[in-house]
């Protein structure tokens, strides 16, 4: 097998890379070819950790495995590490032979930023000029970027709950020649043709009047029962775009809007579908887009598959016997 240690993936998975891998995986799920497992997540009664499994099958790409970790809250008090924490393993589909051993952290955050940016290739309005970012912490600096290159953003308007973390924002949106202003959530909607919501929520910020008619919104940090960013009302009045549908509605930000009976299942598109373009995607300039990204197990198998073959290409992949 071969292993990919945490410290190399910096230097070899660009957005772009992981943007390829995980466009292409959404279209193999929504045309049958790969499929996630269910998501075991275990609260284990240790350090107060949640820890789990995220697996699948992309028979498309050749990736069998899973994503192992979770989080461990007291990691940076107690020993300085991040609190979460992933290894992905990757395993030969034809054999069962493990095949590979992935760092997982830096992994997330650039899966995570390659799906909504994906997103925000195939629904945003092509003449998109605004982003609005909504959270300011670890994900939010990886979002930025990887929208920055879907679209010529001029500007960049930004709020969080903790106003404190903004100029952190800033000095990101500075690096990528993006003039960088905080508002109020009512001036963000108004100024906004595209929203990223990045934040640990469990209550809406964003509300159902605070968006105009045409506004993309990738929804990114609701992954748990319970969490929110946005009100309901918005996704009855959105085309509701998923990873997956099975976790969008049990884990993601339609959730609620499904619970309230503001929509059903069958409202929600694989965003899949538009990539293969069974779906049209936006069909008119007002029409609100919202993609609900909750993070399927396949996104973490195509990015890792994507940084051993570039290991394996530069001579930095480990391998060893198992
Ligand atoms: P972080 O702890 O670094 O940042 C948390 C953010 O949430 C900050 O902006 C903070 O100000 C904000 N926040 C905290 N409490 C809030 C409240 N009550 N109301 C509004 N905002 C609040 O976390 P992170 O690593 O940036 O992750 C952000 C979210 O994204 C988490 O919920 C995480 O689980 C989720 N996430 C989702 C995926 C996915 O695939 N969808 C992947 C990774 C992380």
């Amino acid at each position: 097998m071969f292993i990919v240690p945490e410290r190399e993936i910096a230097g070899l998975v660009t957005p772009e890379a992981a943007f390829e891998a995980v466009e292409a995986v959404f279209a193999a799920m929504a045309s049958g070819a790969a499929w996630n497992f269910p998501v075991v997540r275990e609260a284990i009664g240790h350090e107060d950790a949640l820890y789990g499994f995220k697996g699948g099958f992309d028979r498309a790409g050749g990736a069998l495995g899973l994503k192992a970790g979770g989080y461990w809250p007291n990691n940076i008090e107690k020993r300085g590490i991040i609190n979460h924490q992933s290894t992905v393993f990757l395993f030969d589909p034809d054999t069962g032979r493990v095949a590979a051993m992935v760092g997982g952290n830096l992994l997330t955050a650039l899966r995570t930023a390659a799906a909504s940016s994906v997103s925000i290739k195939h629904l945003a309005r092509k003449d998109a000029k605004v982003l609005g970012m909504v959270g300011a912490g670890h994900q939010s600096h990886f979002q930025l970027r990887a929208a920055a290159r879907q679209r010529p953003f001029e500007k960049v308007v930004a709020w969080n709950y903790h106003p404190e973390m903004l100029p952190k924002l800033g000095q990101t949106a500075a690096e990528l020649g993006l003039p960088f202003e905080a508002v109020s959530l009512a001036e963000l909607g108004a100024q906004a043709d595209v929203i990223i919501t990045i934040t640990s929520a469990f209550s809406p910020s964003l509300m159902d009047a605070h968006v105009r008619p045409g506004t993309h919104l990738a929804c990114m940090g609701t992954d748990t029962k319970g969490k929110q960013e946005v009100e309901a009302a918005l996704l009855a009045r959105a085309t509701v775009f998923c990873d997956e549908v099975a976790q969008s509605v049990t884990i993601g930000e339609a959730q609620h809007a499904v619970a309230a009976g503001l929509i059903g299942e069958r409202d929600i598109v694989q965003i899949g579908a538009v990539v293969n373009g069974t779906h049209p995607g936006r069909t008119s300039a007002d029409e609100i887009t919202l993609f609900d990204g909750t993070g399927v197990g396949l996104q973490d198998l195509a990015v890792a598959a994507a940084a051993v073959g570039i290991a394996r290409a530069r001579g930095v992949a480990i391998e060893v016997e198992v």
